[in-house]
């Protein structure tokens, strides 16, 4: 019955079949049922007619009709129908179809009306009111009216709500509790308190009343979020299984040197625990998966390094992707730098590495020559071949998609590589549960020791004469600045424009030869790019005024100022990134949010919580808020999350139970072979069709 045709229901031909496939994707009875209303337009309440009095109020009253009168207005006419109850009486006017009104409504009749009541001259009135004649001997058809997203092309063609209303109600008629197999095993469902899928398939679609609504959302929600966890935490169990990981046995002498003499600070206790995490992964012969949050600033480079290392110890090479030029290069020469006379060589890859050298590197890493390779995504091309490769490592892993970190699967001939992903966006945990739902987590909850938080104020265009004598002040006590311009895409044209003249002003009011400032931008070459990094890095620069190209990663310890032009125009989660890159020396640093006078409430929020707050989590939360999850940054590329009627966040409680069920589950009966399981172990088989090499991208 649930995969009839579409062409079966009444009034439903090949045109309609076809505009219904085209634009739903929808063609069978099931299709059509798993598209769920939006919203709901209560009908379980009838007003007094007395009481229709707010405009703009969608109402729903009883009324006899008492007379017809036709009104010619200054453009057009219309029809004023009379109705009135116990209480008052109300005017319903139509523009259109009089005859057909007048034929339908019967004077001295008792209806039922429903409309958006609106003010007309100095009277409220409803115009072109749905209706229907009551009848004495049938009860009062009461509910919620389900509203589903619909198209312009549907509702032209005979496909609007009415009708979609019409073809549920019909497939919902036909509908027998035996046909909609129940997933869960009976106490379970009394445990939870859940109502049967038959239920909530009704109650979802023509609800008769707002608990009813509840309970069906309530049922769905769940089933959602469960199997969703289900099928994460199924893909994980499987692949600790059946992927054998390379055992990383040795801490040898390249570890040890290097964290025994080479460091030049103590580690944090959050990166020494988080160390000790990827090492006992790394040794336990299976394949590791795991993901480093931490915040900007915290350290997650160092813990990076020590994890090649260990790899280089046991006779493998090591990868680490960056997601822009700059900081690939910057990764490269730091660990360049601090891997010299160690024996360990080091090689560089991006797409702007070309000829002779590129061959020749691509040459190396193949030999196994090359024990580690830094880059940029140009490290998934097919071309990149490791001899050994044992550990690749993405840095700032929100940039990058996750087919493109399954691409790193491949890159090993021997087996698969561990895999340690470094982020710095913090997201809140559910969400963590369910786009990394299948990695293990690592936080560094901590910032290196003698850091102080970072400053925020915002000013306004007009005090910009103080925020220059305020950096003139800290160039004097030796600090560098940086100055960030927006970059939209769209209007990269403008947006350069804005930074020639930003840059421009700042020449006249920081003169050389006692100033020097460099600019980085995207429409540059990244060598032109890299050569001006440097020359801020090594203090020949004290200001660098830049498009968004800095945002990740970059480190230069003396610069102590952060101005954001256009603060307004970014988003938060960019503002935090932004900042990060002050405050990593010793010295008070400042972050300065430069805005116009027009500001949306949005923006006065993503602001005014910079000012607030230093706190990553708390700015995610902010940020989500404002945004909405489906927003976020990667989790629409990476498909992971395709949830019809929950939300990872705003039904934070259920992710968090439905995981612990699931997990609770799986390890009584890991196969979900026992009877009482029959049902999740069927849904999930279907669930996993689409979805073959689901559990080895994580
Ligand atoms: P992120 O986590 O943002 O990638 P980095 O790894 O770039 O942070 O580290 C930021 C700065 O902090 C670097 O200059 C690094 O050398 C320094 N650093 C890292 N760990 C410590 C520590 N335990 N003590 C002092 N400084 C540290
Ligand atoms: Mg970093």
């Amino acid at each position: 019955m649930l995969n009839t045709p579409l062409n079966n229901l009444p009034g439903i031909g090949p045109r309609k079949e076809q505009i219904l496939a085209k634009e739903l994707g929808v063609k069978t009875f099931k299709d059509l049922l798993n598209i769920y209303p939006f919203r709901y337009i209560d009908k379980t309440q009838f007003t007094d007619i007395q009481s229709v009095k707010n405009d703009q109020d969608l109402v729903q009253f009883k009324g006899t009709i008492s007379n017809f009168k036709e009104v010619k207005g200054k453009f057009k006419k219309r029809l004023v129908v009379q109705v009135f109850d116990k209480t008052g009486q109300i005017e319903l006017l139509w523009f259109q179809n009089f005859k057909w009104i007048k034929e339908s409504l019967i004077a001295g009749k008792e209806y039922v009306f429903f409309g958006r009541a609106s003010k007309f001259g100095n009277k409220v009135s409803v115009v072109h009111p749905e209706f229907e004649k009551l009848d004495p001997s049938k009860p009062l058809k009461k509910g919620l009216e389900p509203v589903y997203h619909s198209t312009e092309k549907l509702n032209s063609n005979g496909l609007n709500q009415r009708k979609r209303k019409q073809m549920i109600a019909f497939i919902l008629s036909k509908l027998t509790q035996n046909q909609i197999p129940e997933y869960f095993d009976k106490s379970l469902i009394e445990k939870l308190k859940l109502r049967s899928r038959f239920f909530a398939l009704k109650n979802i679609h023509l609800p008769t009343s707002i608990a009813d609504r509840d309970q069906a959302v309530k049922r769905l929600k769940f089933e959602e979020l469960f199997f969703l966890q289900l099928r994460i935490l199924y893909a994980k169990k499987y692949r600790e299984k059946k992927i054998k990981g390379m055992a990383f046995n040795t801490v040898g002498k390249f570890f040890l040197n290097y964290f025994n003499y080479q460091i030049a600070f103590e580690l944090t206790n959050a990166q020494k625990k988080v160390i000790k995490e990827i090492r006992k992964d790394l040794g336990s012969g299976l394949q590791m998966n795991r993901l480093l949050q931490g915040d900007v600033g915290s350290g997650k480079t160092i813990v990076a390094l020590l994890s090649m290392l260990l790899a280089i110890d046991n006779g493998y090479q090591a990868c680490l992707m960056a997601p822009t030029e700059i900081l690939a290069q910057q990764h490269f020469e730091s660990i360049s730098e601090d891997l010299k006379g160690s024996g360990i060589y080091v090689g560089f890859l991006s797409g702007s590495v070309k000829g002779k050298t590129r061959k020749e590197t691509l040459r190396l890493v193949q030999d196994g020559l090359i024990h580690i390779l830094i880059g940029t995504h140009a490290l998934l091309e097919d071309w990149v071949q490791f001899s050994k490769l044992g550990l690749a490592i993405i840095d700032e892993q929100h940039r990058f998609g996750v087919a493109q970190r399954a691409k790193l699967w491949a890159k090993s001939s021997e087996s698969i590589p561990h895999i340690l992903v470094m982020t710095a966006t913090p997201i809140p945990r559910t969400m963590a549960l369910t786009i990394y739902g299948d990695l293990d987590t690592s936080v560094i909850d901590e910032l290196p020791p003698g850091r102080k938080a970072v400053h925020t104020v915002h000013q306004y265009d007009n005090k910009r004469p103080e925020v220059y004598h305020f950096i003139e002040r800290e160039m004097e006590k030796g600090r560098q600045i940086y100055i960030v311009y927006p970059l939209i895409e769209e209007s990269e044209t403008l947006d350069l424009a804005n930074l020639q003249q930003g840059y421009d002003k700042l020449l006249q009011r920081f003169p050389r030869p006692k100033y020097q400032i460099s600019v980085v931008h995207g429409r540059m070459k990244p060598a032109d790019k890299e050569a001006e990094m440097q020359r801020f890095v090594q203090k020949e620069t004290q200001i660098m005024v830049a498009t968004t190209v800095i945002e990740v990663g970059v480190n230069v310890p003396n610069a102590s100022v952060m101005i954001i032009e256009n603060a307004e125009r970014f988003g938060l989660s960019q503002l935090h990134q932004l900042r990060g890159r002050v405050g990593r020396g010793a010295e008070q640093s400042y972050c300065i949010l430069m805005s116009s006078y027009k500001l949306t409430n949005d923006s006065k929020e993503r602001l005014g919580t910079m000012v607030r707050t230093n706190d990553g989590f708390e700015i995610a939360e902010v940020d989500l808020k404002l945004r909405g999850p489906g927003d976020l940054e990667g989790t629409q590329q990476s498909g992971v999350i395709d949830l019809k009627i929950a939300s990872i966040i705003h039904d934070a409680s259920i992710v968090e139970y439905a995981r612990n069920l699931a997990a609770s589950i799986l390890n009584e009966d890991p196969h979900l072979q026992a009877s009482q399981h029959l049902g999740l172990r069927q849904k999930l088989m279907q669930m996993n069709k689409g979805f073959k090499d689901w559990g080895r991208i994580s």
